[in-house]
């Protein structure tokens, strides 16, 4: 089994569970830790205008509070990550912008989503050191984004009903429109 056939995707139950605090780095929290890291460039590899930008364990069904955050979002050969664990959005702020996002949990399909412009956040990082992260714009986004998959929310819960906030993308890598019926067969909404 590769590793990137560890990620699971909706309507899978498991999305909808709230993850445990991490309480020691042990060996499986490692174990864990790498295999988010190979999952998430092995699902990258073979789609030449995806990123896969960031995972949490339980896309890869180990409900701990675990986030792994590409340190290039620009650049796929940046193959880094950083690690925090037990993360805590401590502050949210700033202007409600709306963007595109996607999630390598809900296939093909990406939605434009409001998000908070800035956050702060605290963590371990994967020494179990603890860390605080300052954030804005993308960034921001990309940590809102991981922290509701610990609490067992996705991108899609935020625009559910609203048929013009759906996105595929199209052979050339652009986003366009996506049908609602075909939205609504995928079976996304809780
Ligand atoms: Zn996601």
């Amino acid at each position: 089994m590769s590793s990137k056939d560890l990620i699971i995707t909706l309507p899978h139950p498991y999305l909808r569970e709230k993850s445990r605090k991490v309480s020691t780095i042990t060996d499986e929290v490692r174990k864990i830790i790498a295999d988010m890291k190979a999952a998430t460039l092995d699902w990258e590899a073979n789609r030449p205008h995806e990123v896969g930008v960031a995972l949490a364990a339980i896309q890869i069904n180990q409900p701990y509070k675990i986030i792994a955050i590409r340190n290039n979002f620009d650049n796929k050969k940046d193959k880094t990550f950083s690690v925090f664990i037990n993360p805590q959005i401590i502050k949210a702020d700033g202007d409600a912008s709306e963007d595109f996002e996607g999630c390598l949990s809900v296939k093909d399909i990406y939605g434009k989503v409001p998000r908070f412009s800035k956050v702060r956040m605290k963590a371990l990082n994967e020494s179990g050191q603890s860390v605080r992260v300052r954030a804005e714009g993308f960034l921001a986004r990309v940590i809102q984004h991981e922290v509701d998959h610990l609490n067992g929310r996705l991108f899609v819960d935020y625009i559910k009903g609203q048929p013009d906030a759906f996105y595929k993308l199209a052979e050339d890598g652009k986003l366009i429109s996506m049908d609602y019926e075909a939205v609504k067969k995928a079976d996304l909404f809780r």
